[in-house]
């Protein structure tokens, strides 16, 4: 998105260059026609053809604004046919050219300057055909106030162009840098940050990936730590945090790498099971179980359970993508382990009907 706003915007500088470009030249073709310097109107053809290529251009980049126009073909075009008008013209005034000479020339820096002030390139292939019709023409005479003249906008369109360039490698710098911070802004928001697992959002995110794959085969689980808030009464909230990155661990560590674990809530779980059936959701649920049990982090009040931290699992198939019902299941799934003594793993199918 900031990486085509970019680029549109270095297209409409290259167009609005390119569209000052013609309306300046068909401009001073106008000029040329209507109103002569010495008023010799032999030498028409070269401006009509000006006038009239520099109108249909307009035209057509105006009709068609997606349409590429070669800048530097068009430049070196335009600069070739002023200087078949200025030799032409020249050769056809009888005396004291020079002067007509001179301000034709500044004329045609002048449209140059002003529509290419950073493209040394179009710049150039514009000057260069009248800069030397007009030293022929004039046999040398005042060739060094002609250089000049073509010298010193050629020193400014050129440090124009190192400045623009400049300008341009800072700003597409910033660019990246601002996407590649905003990719991790995003990545950060969709993490826990005391677990380093998915957060809802997270979950949300990647269950939508999820299921735009493939709608079947999907197991849900949730997992509540066991007789949590007595953990934290009795040992204090910052080793709860620390049971809660451990048991975090465990579980991350007892699935497979496709598995989506997230924090769902305080000490809560939720586990997704892409292409899984019920034997494997059962038998990932009992890794997870033991590997919790086995962290072996005391709890000596974890009633009647065990002497350390446990954990009771919930599992529901996933069907129609009905994430909802799915989680509803496991839930009542969850709660029954709980009331059935707790480190216990319960599913959906072994429940009564309610
Ligand atoms: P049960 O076995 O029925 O799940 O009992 P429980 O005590 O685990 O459940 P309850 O929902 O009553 O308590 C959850 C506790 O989890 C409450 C709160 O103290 C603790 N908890 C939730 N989030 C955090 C957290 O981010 N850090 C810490 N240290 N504790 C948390
Ligand atoms: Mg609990
Ligand atoms: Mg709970």
């Amino acid at each position: 998105m900031t990486a085509n706003a970019w680029q549109s915007l270095r297209t409409k500088k290259y167009q609005l260059s390119l569209q000052l470009f013609l309306f300046l030249n068909l401009f001073s073709a106008f000029v040329s026609l209507l109103s002569p310097l010495y008023t010799v109107y032999s030498s028409t053809l070269p401006v009509v053809t000006i006038a009239m290529g520099s109108g249909l251009l307009l035209l057509w980049h105006w009709r068609f604004p997606q349409k590429k126009i070669n800048i530097l073909f068009i430049s070196l075009a335009s600069g070739c046919l002023w200087a078949w008008y200025v030799g032409v013209k020249t050769l056809e005034l009888h005396a004291n050219n020079t002067s007509y000479v001179i301000i034709a020339l500044l004329t045609i820096l002048f449209i140059g300057t002003i529509s290419f002030s950073n493209n040394i390139r179009a710049f150039t292939l514009n000057s260069v055909p009248v800069v030397v019709t007009c030293l022929v023409v004039s046999h040398g005479e005042q060739w060094f106030r002609m250089l000049y003249c073509f010298a010193l906008p050629l020193v400014g369109v050129s440090i124009q162009h190192v400045i623009q360039k400049r300008n341009d490698k800072f700003a597409q710098q910033l660019m990246y840098q601002l996407i590649a911070e905003r990719e991790t802004l995003n990545d950060l928001s969709m993490l826990d940050p005391l677990t380093g697992l998915y957060n809802r959002r997270g979950l949300q995110h990647r269950l939508d990936e999820q299921l735009a794959q493939n709608t079947e085969d999907h197991y849900v689980m949730l997992l509540d730590i066991d007789h949590f808030k007595a953990y934290n009464d009795h040992y204090g909230h910052m080793m709860g945090d620390k049971a809660l990155i451990r048991v975090s661990a465990a579980i991350r560590n007892a699935v497979r790498s496709r598995d989506i674990v997230a924090r769902y809530g305080g000490e809560e779980f939720m586990v997704l099971l892409p292409h899984s059936d019920a034997q494997s959701a059962m038998r990932t649920a009992e890794r997870i179980r033991q590997q919790v049990y086995d962290l072996k982090i005391p709890h000596m009040f974890n009633e009647s359970v065990a002497t350390n931290v446990t954990i009771s699992i919930g599992i529901a198939p996933l069907v129609a993508s009905n994430v909802n019902l799915a989680l509803e299941k496991a839930d009542r799934a969850l709660y029954e382990a709980k009331h059935m003594g707790r480190n216990i793993i319960l599913t959906s199918e072994q429940l009564q009907p309610a």
